[in-house]
């Protein structure tokens, strides 16, 4: 459990950087697809690069709803996607967000809730409970029994694979991917109670042998960072998502609205 604190140290500082690069990634030209918005944490009034205020989120989520889209679960989707699951019309958009900041229960909460939109959390289990900037367990299960909130995997404790690969032998690597991606689902299932089959990547690090690592530890998708619209039949271990922080919708979405009133 110790283990949480300085890694969330060199996560805010890597997540930064990789946001900051990500952020400018074109949207225009995508082709068809459904954006999967990539959150992190909130706050009422100062933006940061990981974090977006509440007045923003509120009007990118307004100008969803003018514009047609539809926010719907994390699971639908895919669901849908495979032909188990509700029918996928293309005007479709999912909110997600990383890292179980307790910022997500004292503001992200009360939007969802009076907007009864559904929202997908991935929670990297070490931190809870245990992290001071972090969500607890009682909060993280008032959430998912509010019917909204879907809790799924970020790993055990949110490693940065490339830097782990670098000081382990290639048996031991391939043990501690194993361990953060199943101990990561079996402590949420335990304490949750819902299935997890479903894996953000910590930084959004991901390569062949994680994602059969994933598929070995019973993951059915795998969610990144890319930056793109999310398509069925993409790659199930590496999906793309949009870094969403504090950009307006206007510069945010108009790749989107091109595409999407190109497409009518
Ligand atoms: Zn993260």
């Amino acid at each position: 459990m110790t283990a949480a604190l300085p890694t969330a140290t060199r996560h805010k500082v890597a997540s930064c950087v990789v946001l900051l690069l990500l952020l400018f990634a074109p949207l225009r030209a995508l082709g068809e697809g459904i954006p999967i918005l990539a959150y992190h944490r909130f706050d009422p009034a100062r933006a940061g690069p990981t974090t977006t205020t509440v007045p923003v989120f509120e009007r990118q989520l307004d100008w969803l709803a003018a514009h047609g889209y539809t926010i719907v679960r994390l699971r639908d989707l895919f669901e849908g996607w495979q032909g188990r699951g509700p029918a996928v019309s293309g005007r479709e958009a999912v909110l997600t967000v990383d890292d179980g900041h307790e910022s997500v229960y004292t503001y992200l909460y009360p939007i969802i809730r009076q907007r009864h939109l559904p929202v997908t959390l991935f929670i990297y289990p070490s931190a809870i409970s245990n992290a001071p900037y972090a969500l607890t367990w009682e909060q993280l299960a008032e959430m998912e029994n509010s019917g909204l909130v879907d809790i799924q995997s970020h790993t055990f404790w949110h490693p940065d694979f490339h830097k782990e690969r670098a000081h382990r032998t290639p048996q031991d690597y391939r043990a501690f991917v194993d361990t953060q991606l199943s101990r990561s689902r079996a402590v949420l299932e335990k304490r949750l109670g819902q299935p997890v089959e479903m894996l953000a990547w910590p930084y959004g690090i991901v390569d062949p042998e994680l994602e059969a690592a994933a598929a070995r530890a019973g993951y059915i998708a795998g969610f990144a960072f890319s930056g793109g619209l999310a398509r069925p039949g993409a790659d199930a271990f590496a999906i793309p998502r949009i870094p969403v922080a504090n950009q307006m919708p206007g510069s945010l979405f108009a790749g989107l609205l091109t595409e999407a009133t190109s497409e009518k």
